[in-house]
């Protein structure tokens, strides 16, 4: 059967991860966490202490950061290992989320990661996530969607996942960093948070995720 790439843009935590890993399953494919990457790349210069507005210094450390996704035989997903360690747990630390999206604004980090994402599509049968992917790594996607969800929602939804790690994280901690990691990805110049043109609007406020993967499957066979 013929293979396409599936794109799945949006706001965070509005569950493209969920939807994307769900899809990969469903259709035995590679499911690409892109957002991932660009957190690797956060806590790479946070430990090293690089000023990622000094483009030489941003550029000399990108030089040192190997990113892979290696799979994982206990929890059958793929986790992030940088320079070759496993740094899944550390990459969705706030302290990570705090400043991702600032880095995420750099001219030069977004072309190391998207020529990273756009090799890893030349063999199609992959679902990837993130912010750019239906409108600038893979712009002739076969299938692009793009979620969304009320914010509160999104906020409960983030706030269960990281309070499981940090009992200490309040949920006005997490509705901020949300909003204001919309706000930069929404209105940086590079790469902006768009809906393409092209792209399916999937609102999962009120959708569980067998009604949000049953949607999603039925626009796939469409395509297919
Ligand atoms: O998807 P996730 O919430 O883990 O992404 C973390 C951050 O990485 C986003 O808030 C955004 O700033 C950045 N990102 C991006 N482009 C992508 C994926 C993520 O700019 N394709």
């Amino acid at each position: 059967m013929n293979k396409i790439i599936i794109t799945i843009d949006g706001w965070s935590s509005c569950g493209k991860s969920t939807l994307a890993k769900q899809l990969a399953k469903a259709l035995g494919y590679v499911y690409i966490d892109s957002g991932a990457m660009y957190r690797a790349i956060t806590l790479y210069f946070l430990r090293n202490h690089i000023d990622w507005t000094d483009e030489n210094q941003t550029q000399n450390a990108l030089k040192n950061i190997d990113l892979k996704f290696v799979h994982n035989t206990k929890s059958l997903q793929s986790d992030m290992h940088l320079n070759d360690e496993n740094v899944e747990y550390f990459i969705r630390d706030l302290v990570v989320a705090e400043k991702v999206s600032e880095v995420a604004t750099i001219a030069s980090v977004r072309t190391f990661a998207v020529d990273q994402q756009q090799k890893m599509g030349i063999e199609k049968g992959i679902v990837m996530d993130g912010r750019d992917i239906g409108t600038t790594v893979f712009p002739d996607a076969e299938l692009k969607l793009f979620m969304t969800a009320e914010i509160l929602v999104r906020v409960e939804r983030r706030f269960k996942e990281m309070y499981d790690k940090n009992p200490n994280v309040t949920i006005d901690e997490v509705k901020a960093n949300l909003e204001m990691r919309d706000y930069i990805d929404s209105n940086r110049e590079v790469s902006p948070l768009r809906k393409a043109v092209d792209a399916i609007l999937l609102d999962n406020t009120n959708l569980s995720m067998e009604e949000q993967l049953d949607i999603a499957l039925k626009l796939v066979a469409k395509k297919l």
